[in-house]
């Protein structure tokens, strides 16, 4: 599952032009506590038949169920059936059942009692009528409309308790079973669900056609899938593997962009989890709506994901929703959290999987600065709205776990997990973690204890720390050498509100200083709230560093000297270089601050230091960083920035020169320090650099620079440019908010 849309992440050009977000702290304590139901039942597989009428929007149905009991002298059973009206239950041999549908529970009498290693077969006809115009995200079955964006649809909603408002079920991640799809819809439309087709069959008069799809592979309920429209379906491959993508005909042009490394992706993943992609074949198709859902090897995504070339330099879809939705197939699909509250299994793991893949696509670089985005929007979250353990059994629904805490913060603690078991540790306790538990349903313990099966190590206290305990370490860090003995000395202060359950933290780090005889890391273990270590370190330091190699998710002070911060900004690693960046920016009266930043905003090898330097330079002075897989630096666009301190040397003909850097998101960055200016006499440059850049996220920066001016002399420039395409219409919506700034 993907929440998070292209069209959120877009949006927030938007919504945070119009003002930071209130800091309204939530209490997460006050939802109901839940635990994973008893049950005394095993489902164990539903043959589910829907004819599917699209111009009443209407169905029948019926779910022929086989099940087990778990426990002796059943004499009734109950499931989970809302929204269809149920017309009746018969045995296999057609004896009619008694049955009782109440608030949400179809419940039924059986004639005798059975036990355990009985099977009882049993079919369960039912109807729904009138299911409404605009469904879009309704659970169960949506009759989708046609708009400019779509044809006319049937999509299934099952996540994550919608699969019993489609079908009669036991309909809780817990239970696992195999399960035909059987649909018959009109017949230009074609039909998609998991599994393997086993056919298709026509009828003539009804001019329908029935598409029989079968998954005997056991899976959740929730990950059931049914999509029917009129479709064109690209085949594609990976070895034996077939992968099809599910477009509209009006996007023949662009679908392959988004979808086109998709096998290239499964292949990664296959070795990253030793462990095979576990189902009959994958197929992707794009619904209305927004983010991705992993419907067991029949991905539902965004149709918002089909972009232009052009749009590819910006988004990169591939690297985070195909590859999100991909690594679902393993985590949630084939291994499935028992309950809402483990959901970290599921999340986490396909979350990190996005930087996993970036380090393999793009390098350790853009790696570490994707996962730096992600702790980031977990600190955001932290920050304003609540802190909770990741495990966390509290919710009204479900999808309240689905939050920054479970993906961007779970996904920093498996990142963290992976450096304190090492590299093949790690993939050894992913692989037979996998393979252990297929098919099956897991929960936190499983992989505690996994991880002791796997490499040896007990990971109880990490396991506490960082998803059983809320919140994270914050540091405040001094690092002082003393000239007399040649010795550097650290300390380290843990200064976070321990109050509302946040432990103390123990965790090693590594700590390191570099000389001019060369660099000295020391792996240290940070075990109480006050802890001093000291080195020999002969020679005055060019820099130290704390976190070498940023493992740890934490918020830290660290006062550094100009000159230090100015060697690192020229010497450390990316992550290093950007904080030397953020820090230097304190110190604007420096005279050696401003050339250096102007050197890195132009000569840095890597974008995301040239990007940070420019944001200095054009007045940003944030704790919180933007989304890094888009050109909208969305706090940055607020209005709180200070403004000018670099600016007033008259830096606009440096910053029209960088407008012209190779990276997008430099630009980006460059027209918004530009428009900082607050210069009208930009304006002809701004016009011509929209008409010359070929990137959507900078252009909408342009426009927004534009905005800023505050001259009445644009407005016809803007409305022409709000009627520019582009994904999600980022453009549009950026010049509709500069229009705004000229009222
Ligand atoms: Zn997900």
């Amino acid at each position: 599952m993907k929440r998070r849309t292209l069209a959120i992440v877009l949006g927030v050009v938007v919504a945070s032009l119009a003002g930071v977000p209130s800091a309204q702290k939530i209490d997460v304590y006050s939802r109901p506590l839940r635990a994973e139901p008893s049950r005394d039942y095993q489902a164990l597989h539903y043959r589910v038949a829907l004819d599917l009428d699209v111009a009443n929007k209407a169905f029948t149905g019926e779910n022929t169920v086989t099940m087990s009991p778990l426990r002796d002298r059943l004499t009734s059973i109950g499931l989970d059936a809302e929204t269809f009206t149920v017309s009746g239950v018969r045995l296999a041999d057609g004896t009619p059942l008694t049955f009782r549908q109440a608030d949400g529970r179809l419940n039924i009498e059986f004639p005798r009692a059975y036990g355990v290693g009985d099977k009882v077969v049993f079919a369960i006809s039912y109807h729904a009528e009138g299911l409404g115009a605009s469904q879009d995200r309704n659970k169960g079955i949506n009759f989708v409309d046609a708009t400019a964006a779509n044809p006319a649809l049937i999509v299934a909603r099952s996540f994550p308790d919608g699969a019993r408002h489609w079908f009669p079920c036991y309909d809780h991640p817990n239970g696992k079973v195999t399960q035909e799809i059987i649909a018959t819809v009109p017949r230009e439309y074609r039909v998609l669900s998991n599994g393997r087709l086993l056919g298709v069959s026509e009828d003539s008069e009804r001019r329908t056609k029935t598409y029989h799809w079968s998954q005997d592979k056991p899976h959740s309920t929730y990950l059931s899938a049914l999509i029917a429209g009129p479709y064109v379906v690209a085949e594609s491959s990976l070895g034996s593997l077939p992968i099809h993508y599910w477009y509209y005909e009006k996007d023949r042009k662009d679908a392959l962009i988004a979808f086109e490394r998709t096998p290239q992706i499964i292949a990664f993943l296959n070795k990253t989890y030793g462990y095979d992609f576990p189902w009959d074949k994958y197929d992707q198709v794009i619904v209305p709506g927004g983010g991705g859902t992993e419907t067991t090897a029949a991905t539902m995504l965004t149709q918002s994901v089909i972009h232009d070339l052009k749009g590819e330099k910006d988004f990169s879809v591939h690297r985070w929703l195909i590859t999100h939705e991909a690594a679902h197939q393993w985590w949630g699909d084939l291994v499935t959290c028992r309950d809402w509250g483990h959901t970290w299994i599921n999340e986490s793991f396909a979350t990190y999987s996005e930087v996993q893949y970036a380090e393999y696509e793009a390098g350790r670089d853009e790696a570490a600065v994707d996962l730096l985005g992600k702790k980031n929007r977990y600190f955001q979250e932290a920050a304003t709205r609540y802190i909770r353990p990741i495990v966390f059994h509290r919710w009204e629904e479900p999808g309240q776990n689905f939050d920054r805490h479970t993906y961007q913060k779970g996904a920093a603690v498996v990142h963290m997990m992976r450096w304190i078991l090492g590299e093949m540790p790690f993939h050894n306790t992913l692989s037979h973690f996998l393979h252990k538990h297929a098919f099956q349903p897991v929960d936190t313990n499983d992989m505690l204890t996994a991880i002791k099966e796997a490499t040896g190590q007990n990971l109880d206290w990490f396991f506490n720390e960082w998803l059983l305990s809320p919140g994270h370490p914050m540091f405040d860090v001094r690092a002082d050498w003393d000239e007399r003995t040649r010795k550097l000395t650290w300390r380290i202060v843990q200064t976070q509100d321990t109050n509302a359950g946040v432990p103390i933290f123990k965790t090693p780090i590594v700590l390191s200083a570099v000389t001019p005889a060369g660099r000295k890391s020391e792996k240290v273990w940070i075990t109480g709230k006050d802890s001093v270590f000291t080195f020999d370190c002969a020679q005055k330091p060019l820099m130290v560093r704390f976190d070498e190699g940023d493992y740890i998710l934490k918020e830290w002070t660290f006062d550094r000297p100009v000159e230090e911060l100015l060697y690192q900004l020229g010497h450390d690693d990316v992550l290093g270089r950007m904080w030397a960046t953020s820090q230097l920016g304190r110190h604007a009266d420096d005279p050696r601050v401003a050339p250096a930043l102007l050197q890195s905003a132009r000569s840095d090898p890597f974008w995301a230091v040239r990007r940070d330097a420019l944001y200095v330079l054009g007045g940003y002075d944030g704790a919180i960083d933007n989304d890094e897989r888009t050109n909208i630096p969305w706090t940055r666009l607020n209005d709180g920035f200070k403004p000018g301190r670099f600016l007033n040397g008259g830096l606009a003909g440096f910053l029209k020169e960088r407008t012209r850097d190779g990276n997008p998101k430099v630009r980006a960055a460059a027209f918004w320090a530009l428009g900082n200016l607050r210069d009208s006499a930009l304006i002809p440059f701004l016009k011509e650099r929209f008409s010359a850049d070929d990137s959507y996220g900078a252009q909408a920066l342009v426009l927004v620079a534009i905005g800023k001016t505050g001259d009445r002399s644009a407005v016809s420039f803007l409305r022409t440019a709000a009627e520019m395409e582009s994904p999600s219409g980022i453009v549009k919506r950026a010049a509709e908010w500069a229009l705004g700034q000229l009222k």
